[in-house]
């Protein structure tokens, strides 16, 4: 199957460089599935799974806003935040999807800052989901 390129870099470096078979996204009007010679595009993603398909193995990546750009062979992402899913610390998640959830029930509670919890509540979910879904 012929090859794309995909880089994902975020305002701390490069998380990921290397070919795929497909690159599956979910952007926010949709996912897409990217194979080599797609339509060029730039899409804004969401905080989601971007999965980097190969010829027998498929890695996930936590990536949490930000933008992909396709053009031939190449899948470039720049966004906030990813992490590869060996790099994820799962008990650092967990505990911000824990103070993300106490968030959550004071700012419904308080009417504070209930945006910004749960934005930290997703972000935290898709790290859990990029790191369990073995
Ligand atoms: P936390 O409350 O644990 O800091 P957060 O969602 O507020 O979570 P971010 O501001 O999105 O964290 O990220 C700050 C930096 O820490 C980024 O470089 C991000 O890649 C990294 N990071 C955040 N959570 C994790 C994690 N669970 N495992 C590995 N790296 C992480």
């Amino acid at each position: 199957m012929s090859s794309l390129n995909v880089s994902i870099v975020t305002p701390d470096g490069p998380v990921y460089e290397g070919n795929a078979n497909m690159v599956i996204a979910r952007t926010k009007a949709g996912e897409l599935g990217i194979l080599h010679g797609h339509v060029p595009l730039v899409a804004p993603l969401n905080i989601d799974i971007v999965r980097i398909k190969l010829e027998d193995s498929e890695e996930w990546v936590a990536v949490n806003g930000g933008f992909m750009e396709v053009n031939g062979e190449e899948v470039n992402i720049l966004a906030d935040t990813a992490e590869r899913e060996q790099d994820i610390d799962i008990n650092r998640a967990e505990k911000a999807k824990e103070r993300a959830e106490q968030e959550l029930q004071l700012a419904k509670d308080q009417k504070v800052d209930e945006l910004m919890a749960e934005l930290a509540l997703r972000r935290a979910i898709n790290r859990i989901q990029a790191k369990n879904h073995r």
